[in-house]
C-alpha cells in the first residue's frame, strides 16, 4: 500500500494491516516559528504507521528535522538534529472520524527543541570584557576578576565560573 504523505487519515479507510504515513511538513504548518535562537534548516520528516487496534487507532514511528540553534556561550549558530523516536499516539473512538496527528506531532517536536545548547563541550564563549569569541582568538584581556559594584560584570563573572567548572 502506498504511504500517505499527510498527517491525517480517515479512520474508516484504515486497512487491517495498517497504513504508512511518510512525508514532510514545514515547521510553520505546525505553527512553530523561527526566533532569535532557532532557524529551520529542513522540514520535519515523519515516518509513521497507523494501525487499527481493539480500542481505536495506534500510531507509531519517528519524527526528525534539522534546525540551527545559537550557542549559549559564544552565540554562534550550529546545527542540531531534532528527533522524536519512538512516537506513540493512541486515539480512541475514531469510528468514521478523520484522525489528525498535527497537534500531537507539534507537541512532541516542541519538546525536542533544546532549552540549552553549546556548539561544543569545550566552547570557550565570549570574553566578558571585550565580547570577542574566545574560540577564534585570544583577545589579551586580563583574566577577569569579580568586579564589585558593577552588576553586569558580576553576572558575566558568575557565568564564567560555571563554564570553568563545567570544563574541569
Ligand atoms: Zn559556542
Ligand atoms: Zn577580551
Amino acid at each position: 500500500m502506498t504511504p500517505v504523505a499527510a498527517l491525517c487519515f480517515k479512520a474508516l479507510d484504515l486497512p487491517v494491516e495498517g497504513l504508512d504515513l511518510c512525508g514532510e511538513v514545514t515547521f510553520e504548518a505546525l505553527d512553530l516559528h523561527e526566533d532569535a535562537l532557532f532557524t529551520f534548516l529542513s522540514p520535519l520528516r515523519f515516518t509513521l504507521r497507523a494501525e487499527p487496534v481493539q480500542e481505536g487507532v495506534l500510531v507509531r514511528g519517528r519524527l526528525e528535522g534539522e534546525v540551527q540553534r545559537v550557542c549559549d556561550r559564544c552565540l554562534e549558530p550550529g546545527k542540531v538534529l531534532l528527533e522524536v523516536d519512538p512516537v506513540c499516539y493512541h486515539y480512541e473512538e475514531v469510528a468514521g472520524a478523520e484522525v489528525d496527528l498535527t497537534e500531537a506531532v507539534r507537541e512532541d517536536i516542541l519538546l525536542a527543541f533544546p532549552q540549552t545548547w553549546v556548539c561544543r563541550a569545550d566552547c570557550r564563549g565570549l570574553c566578558p570584557r571585550c565580547g570577542s569569541n574566545r574560540n577564534e582568538s585570544t583577545c589579551g584581556c586580563p583574566a577577569e576578576e569579580p568586579d564589585e559594584g558593577d552588576e553586569d560584570d558580576d553576572t558575566w563573572g558568575a557565568l564564567d565560573d560555571l563554564v570553568v567548572r563545567d570544563d574541569s
